[in-house]
Parts: structure tokens; C-alpha cells; sequence
């Protein structure tokens, strides 16, 4: 019997989680679903977190010691950060022209934006205080922040993912350097290490569908809870505000990728999004790209034929520095929040978004929730007052899945078009590999 493949197994586990999780949160089955059913998809993610650590340092450090050439190394990095700096401008822009044109914080009618301050000012306030210190830094502190004091510490925390990919990245570079006699076996361990690892992900991979299912119902249960009502309500108020979000992500999906492989690839726009579907469908069931990771690296480089030597680079790189889907999400709600409370942004105060933006997405940690935080970032460059992050708040979690699918989309775009220019882009002759 032929296998059902992965993306429909995913998709299945949704739509079943969906359904699920309606029904629980019109039955008032909310504590059930939390004590019975919510942890499988607790347990689906665990198991992707638990091995990103590993995964990072393993491909990182095995994919710059397998260059052996540091020339090679730059012209690939150089690449990397000009195409993802480019599409994250570009994807902010994109947020804008729609934000500006459109102006959903206009519709928003007074009293509904009184009661949305009250009800979310609290969780506002915890928000704020994560993004308190961050705001408090000097320009040059996201460098220094960058670099990890302790490795063991940096690793402990995958908020930390991007002074894992530093020290990785240091650590390959050191193995290039250094005689292929002492080199030697350090590399074939973490070889080694990333081999094991992509095998504990495809026995991860087995509970997708279950995973999946548990992740989605929990989500709806936290949205609605026993009052499903309340839910759809919150949804009607702030629908013309989730619809200038997600057509702007489903522009930049549908229209920008797809032209940057057009013109950089000779891949078939159709066969790459299938390729790449079940990376998609776990960052939008686990609103975390660090989680999906694995999944990404693997469909890449099985299922889209991009090299191991750019896919071990340029991936781990995208999913804590590259997020268009974040940086549009905040472009739109910096603006809404402005044009709710009656607040009009000049073109100075635009360009200090988009300025803003691109920093905030790549200081922005890949996990559930981070892109909202580092949103108060933005409020305060231009002047808005923070406390208006409580207007969209209660339609995050919704926005964060949909973003995230973004972030994930724009990383494997990137890698395949890294790969083409190096001439390390081989797709297989079908839909490649299941994986
Ligand atoms: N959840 C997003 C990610 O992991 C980050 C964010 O926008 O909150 O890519």
C-alpha cells in the first residue's frame, strides 16, 4: 500500500485538530482537552526543541569544516545576509504600502478599543517588562549579545540559537585552520552527530500527525477557551487587522519567493512549494522556527536537492536571523496601533519603522510569541505608546502561526537560491525523497 505522504499526514492531523478543538471549545470540554489531549502536541514539540541544540552544532560546524576554503565560506555568508537583509526589507515594505493603504486602525470603533486596552493590559505590562531591558541597550548591543560567554549556558536556553550558530560557526572556521591530522577526528565526530540527529528526527516525524493534532486543538483551546463566542467576536473586531497581516505574508509567499527562484533558479515554483510543504505546515502547527528546523534542513536538502555543504549554513543562519514574516507582522501592527489610537506616522517616522524592523526581526528569538515582544522595540522608536500592544494581543497567537510559515518559506527560498549561484542545487527527479 503506498505510504500517505508526510504533508498530508500533517494536514490531516490540523484539519482533525480543528474540528477537535471547535467542539471541545463549544462543549466546554477546555479542561479536558488541556489535561488529555494538549500534551501530545506538548511532547511533538519537546522532541523538536530537544534536538535543534544538537542539530545546529553538528551542521554548522560540520558545513564550514567540509569548505575547506575560507574564501568559499565568505562569498557564501556575504550572499546569505545580503539576500536575507534584502527580502526582510523588502517583506517590510510590502507591510507598509498595505498598512498605509488600507489603514485597518481606523476601523477599530472607540469603545472596542477601551475594552481590548483593559482586558489585555495586564498580560501588555508582562510583555513590556520582557522588552524593557532590550529597549534600555545601546545600538551596538545586539553585537554583543550576539557573542556567548558561556556555551554550555548559551545552549541550555534556544532562546539562545544564535550564540549556539556563532560559536559553531567559530568552531568550523577553527577546523579549517587547523591540520587536517588534528582536524580529522573532531570532524568525523560531528558528522557523525548530525547523521544521528537527522535520524531522531525522522523517528520524530512518525507522531507528526498526532503531534500536530494536539498542538492545534491546544491553541484553539487557549484562543477560546470555554467561550467560543468571545472568540469569534475578538476575531470580527480585529479581522480587517488579521487581513491586511496575512495578505501581506501570502504576497510576500506567493509573490516574492517565487520570482527570486524564477530568476535565480531553475527550480519548478510548484514542485519547490511541495517540496517544502511539510516545513510549512509544522511552522504554522508550532509557531516556532527554531522547532521546525530539523524539518526544513531535511525537505531541503531530500526533498528540494539543495547541498548539504549551503543547506548546513545557510538554514540554521535563516531560522534566527531571517524573518520576513516577523518583520511584516510588525511593520502592520506598529502602524495599526498608531492609526487606532489617532497617532499619524510621517514618511520619517515610516522609514524608522522599516529601519527598526529589519533589526528587530533578527534580534527577535525563533520560538512562540517573540516577534510581539520585540514589537514594543518598535513602538517605542517611533513614539507609540507601548501599552497599545494590548490591541493585538488577543489575535497574536493566530498571526504568530502564519508568520512563522513565512519565516520558514523565506529561509528555504534563500537556501535554494544560495545553492544555485554555488552550483549546489540538485533537485531530485520526482518529488525527492520522503522523509
Ligand atoms: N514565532 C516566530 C518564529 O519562530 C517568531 C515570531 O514572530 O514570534 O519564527
Amino acid at each position: 500500500m503506498k505510504k500517505v505522504s508526510l504533508h498530508w499526514q500533517i494536514l490531516i492531523g490540523m484539519g482533525l485538530g480543528v474540528i477537535y478543538g471547535l467542539v471541545s471549545a463549544t462543549a466546554g470540554w477546555s479542561q479536558f482537552t488541556s489535561n488529555w489531549v494538549a500534551p501530545f502536541g506538548d511532547i511533538f514539540l519537546n522532541l523538536l526543541k530537544v534536538i535543534a541544540v544538537p542539530l545546529i552544532v553538528g551542521s554548522i560546524i560540520t558545513g564550514v569544516a567540509s569548505l575547506s576554503d575560507i574564501r568559499k565560506l565568505s562569498r557564501i555568508g556575504g550572499k546569505t545576509l545580503v539576500i536575507y537583509i534584502g527580502t526582510t526589507a523588502f517583506a517590510i515594505t510590502i507591510g507598509l504600502l498595505m498598512v498605509n493603504i488600507l489603514q485597518p486602525g481606523k476601523a477599530v470603533p472607540h469603545v472596542l478599543q477601551q475594552q481590548l486596552q483593559t482586558t489585555y493590559q495586564a498580560d501588555a505590562v508582562s510583555g513590556m517588562d520582557q522588552a524593557e531591558e532590550a529597549k534600555s541597550r545601546g545600538p551596538l548591543q545586539i553585537f554583543v549579545d550576539i557573542i556567548p560567554t558561556n556555551i554550555v549556558g548559551a545552549a541550555g536556553d534556544n532562546r539562545n540559537m544564535l550564540k549556539v550558530v556563532v560559536f559553531s560557526l567559530l568552531f568550523g572556521l577553527a577546523l579549517v585552520m587547523t591540520p587536517q591530522k588534528q582536524a580529522k577526528p573532531l570532524i568525523d565526530v560531528f558528522a557523525s552527530l548530525t547523521t544521528v540527529v537527522i535520524k531522531i528526527v525522522q523517528m520524530i516525524m512518525i507522531m507528526a500527525p498526532i503531534g500536530v493534532f494536539g498542538l492545534i486543538a491546544k491553541t484553539i483551546n487557549e484562543v477560546a477557551s470555554d467561550d467560543i463566542g468571545a472568540a469569534v467576536k475578538l476575531l470580527g473586531a480585529l479581522g480587517f487587522y488579521c487581513f491586511v497581516v496575512i495578505g501581506g505574508l501570502v504576497f510576500h509567499a506567493v509573490i516574492t519567493y517565487p520570482l527570486l527562484l524564477k530568476v535565480f533558479t531553475s527550480i519548478s515554483i510548484l514542485n519547490f512549494f511541495h517540496a517544502i510543504s511539510p516545513a510549512q505546515l509544522l511552522a504554522f502547527s508550532t509557531s516556532s522556527s527554531g522547532a521546525t528546523l530539523p524539518v526544513t534542513m531535511e525537505v531541503c536538502q531530500k526533498r528540494v536537492g539543495v547541498s548539504k555543504e549551503v543547506s548546513s549554513f545557510v538554514l540554521p543562519l535563516g531560522a534566527t536571523i531571517n524573518m520576513d514574516g516577523t518583520a511584516l507582522y510588525q511593520a502592520v501592527a506598529a502602524v495599526f496601533i498608531a492609526q487606532a489610537i489617532g497617532m499619524s506616522l510621517d514618511i520619517g517616522a515610516q522609514l524608522q519603522i522599516l529601519l527598526t524592523a529589519v533589526f528587530a526581526s533578527i534580534g527577535a528569538a525563533a520560538v512562540p510569541g517573540a516577534g510581539l515582544i520585540i514589537l514594543v522595540i518598535i513602538l517605542e522608536a517611533v513614539g507609540v505608546p507601548t501599552a497599545g500592544i494590548a490591541l493585538v494581543l488577543g489575535v497574536d497567537r493566530i498571526l504568530d502561526m502564519c508568520r512563522t510559515a513565512v519565516n520558514v518559506t523565506g529561509d528555504a527560498t534563500v537556501a535554494t537560491v544560495v545553492a544555485s549561484m554555488e552550483n549546489g542545487l540538485n533537485p531530485p527527479d520526482s518529488n525527492g525523497e520522503e522523509i
